[in-house]
């Protein structure tokens, strides 16, 4: 029985994570991080502290679904116990992301912008798409609920790294977001991204090629929160007995 401690159990994800574990075999949360315990899951009886040196035990495996303060926070007291993470947090900043990187040297983390195995896959179609359609102009365009606090979404930026892969360049070297006012012409080789934020959207993600006489979308639309969760707690599953390192789903379905 692998015993998962949520970070984030309060939030969005982490009721959604609660919920579909249960009767769920070989997996069991056991404890959560949190600071909003009052909005602790209904039925949800297990420790939940706001902060991880609280912890009156040590879990198997963190899954965390939080803000990127309270994960670098998680990382470094999993580092310190050797306690694996799958971590799904978005919007590190760099040193964050360099944070991250220097915890895998001591414990496996499986890192992803997004769970769902359909938007995996169309990373992989988006990659291969800008490799082919070299003169298109590339835009991502995401929406989601009136909550999220930051843009463009991971899932959107990891769309436009795998477009920067498929044209071999940096993505922070042609990345324009967020147009407004007299922009000028758009430059060639360029990847623009565009957010949309109200109601309870879910996350829709849509890359498209834009040519002289033909365009390509490739999109995914998650109506429900259960595809990220599923996902999580199958990379859980997948991290257990897994070397120091830092995994994408890509590796965890084998893509
Ligand atoms: P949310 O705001 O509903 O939940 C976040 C929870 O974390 C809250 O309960 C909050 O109290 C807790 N928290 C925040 N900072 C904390 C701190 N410093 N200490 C203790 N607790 C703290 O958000 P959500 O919609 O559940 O999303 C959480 C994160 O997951 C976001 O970064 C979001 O972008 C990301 N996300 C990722 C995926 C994916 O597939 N990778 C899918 C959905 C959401």
């Amino acid at each position: 029985m692998l015993k998962v401690c949520v970070v984030g159990l309060c939030g969005r994800m982490g009721h959604t994570i609660f919920d579909c574990t249960v009767g769920l075999e070989g997996i069991k949360i056991v404890c959560g991080i949190d600071r909003q315990i009052d909005n602790a899951p209904l039925n949800c009886s297990v420790e939940i502290k706001a902060d991880p040196y609280e912890l009156s035990f040590k879990p198997d495996i963190f899954i965390d679904f939080s803000r990127p303060d309270c994960s670098l926070k998680v990382l470094a007291y999993a580092r310190e116990h050797k306690i694996p993470v799958v971590l799904g947090t978005t919007g590190f900043d760099e040193d964050g992301k360099a944070f991250i990187k220097d915890c895998a040297k001591y414990i496996p983390i499986v890192h992803s912008a997004n769970f769902s195995v359909g938007v995996n896959v169309i990373l992989s179609l988006v990659q291969k798409t800008a490799a082919t359609m070299i003169d298109a102009d590339i835009e991502i365009v995401e929406a989601h609920h009136r909550y999220k606090v930051d843009a463009p979404s991971g899932t959107a930026l990891a769309l436009g790294e795998a477009a920067a892969a498929g044209l071999n360049v940096n993505l922070k070297d042609v990345m324009v977001a967020g147009r407004n006012g007299i922009t000028g012409q758009r430059n060639y080789g360029t990847i623009g991204f565009s957010s949309i934020r109200g109601g309870d959207i879910v996350g829709e993600h849509k890359a498209m090629f834009c040519c002289d006489g033909e365009r390509v979308e490739i999109g995914h639309i998650a109506t429900s929160r259960d595809t990220f969760a599923r996902g999580a707690l199958r990379a859980a599953m997948w991290l257990e007995g897994k070397k120091n390192g830092v995994y994408s789903m890509k590796e965890v379905l084998d893509l």
